[in-house]
């Protein structure tokens, strides 16, 4: 069987290169064709000769992922793809496009294992980790099919970005390698159900990567009920672990409400919010719920949205509602995935 070289590391090509009797230098051409080029097919390699071409081509391969659908929302330059693995999981992207930059949203799991009672990914339950290269390989193949670069990454697909770290971290640094597409790290955004060790961790890394963190409400009581993880970690070890992440990494980081309509979007509780994030450099991120079948949650009236925004507002946090994109193509939160696994 040929071996995939999609998703190695510098040091890997170098090995690989040097098994063949090839000078390093090669192995830099050929890191740059598979991820800065992002070609595939090493006859198009054209700075090999002929006989080396042949010679990859029969012992390796640039492994990519098979789109299985692209749709292109009508109400908000917004493209969602659904991508099919080999072994028939499926993987969803969304490609957002702002005015001056392109954002990728990309899935690090198939299936997620914290059933969250609002998100769809986690119905049913956690198929498997997707290896570095199936994670890369999406931001690769949407930007095979943009004009413009990919300038924004986030990790906020299906899946819970550091229950899969080294395959997560890999990526991030192969976006980030020179020699590759060159995205900034300050420019890629993980986002975290509240994974208390792996955010310690992730703070010893030492890159200044955006943290996001699934937050949806201000105490444990209904915390508890929204997201089972919290039985595990609790909020105050969570904010502690996001102090300890924001003085090793000092950037301002993000907290992520998803506003559930007479559930969490109370005044009373956006008050809690506002003491418990007091004296953290964040910035919140209002998200009205996008409603699903499996759950009967519906997202708040525009009045209520704004009263909660205002909340926070008054107390100086910086806050911004999550502009609803894509919701015609159900791009957001798993819910195309599911779609694909009930075959609908
Ligand atoms: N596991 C990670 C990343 C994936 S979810 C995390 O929990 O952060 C990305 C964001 O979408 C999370 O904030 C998640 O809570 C939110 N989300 C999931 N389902 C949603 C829904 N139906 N409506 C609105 N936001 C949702």
């Amino acid at each position: 069987m040929k071996t995939n070289i999609q998703g190695l590391t510098a040091e890997e090509f170098d090995a690989l290169m040097k098994a063949q009797g090839e000078p390093a230098y090669r192995a830099r051409q050929l890191f740059q064709w598979v991820h800065q080029k992002l070609v595939t097919d090493f006859e198009a390699m054209t700075n090999f000769s002929k006989v080396q071409r042949e010679r990859f081509t029969s012992l390796w391969e640039v492994r990519h992922l098979g789109i299985e659908a692209v749709e292109q929302s009508k109400t908000s330059p917004t493209r969602k793809y659904l991508f099919k693995l080999p072994d028939g999981e499926g993987v969803e992207s969304v490609l957002m496009i702002f005015e001056n930059r392109l954002s990728a949203c990309v899935s690090t799991q198939a299936g997620c294992a914290y059933g969250c009672v609002f998100c769809a990914s986690g119905l049913f339950g956690l198929k498997r980790n997707l290896e570095c290269w199936e994670i890369l390989d999406q931001v690769y193949s949407m930007q095979r099919n943009a004009t413009e670069r990919i300038s924004n990454i986030v990790f906020m697909g299906t899946g819970e970005p550091l229950a899969n770290y080294d395959n997560t971290l890999k990526t991030i640094r192969l976006l980030n390698n020179p020699n590759g597409l060159g995205i900034g790290m300050r420019h890629m955004t993980v986002s975290t159900v509240g994974n208390v060790p792996m955010i310690l961790k992730l703070a010893d890394e030492g890159h200044p990567i955006r943290l996001a963190v699934s937050l949806h409400a201000p105490n444990d009581e209904l915390r508890d009920k929204l997201m089972p993880v919290n039985k595990k970690y609790k909020i105050g070890e969570l904010l502690e672990a996001c102090r300890t992440y924001q003085s090793k990494v000092k950037r301002r980081m993000t907290f992520e409400y998803t506003l559930i309509d007479n559930v969490n979007d109370s005044p009373s509780l956006a008050h809690q919010l506002v003491n418990l994030l007091r004296g953290f450099r964040c910035h919140v991120n209002l998200i009205p719920l996008n409603p699903m079948d499996e759950y009967k949650g519906k997202a708040p009236s525009r009045n209520r949205v704004m009263a909660f925004q205002a909340i926070l507002e008054e107390a100086r946090i910086p806050v911004t509602v999550r502009e609803e994109r894509g919701q015609d193509i159900t791009a957001a939160c798993g819910q195309l995935r599911r779609r694909m696994m009930k075959g609908a």
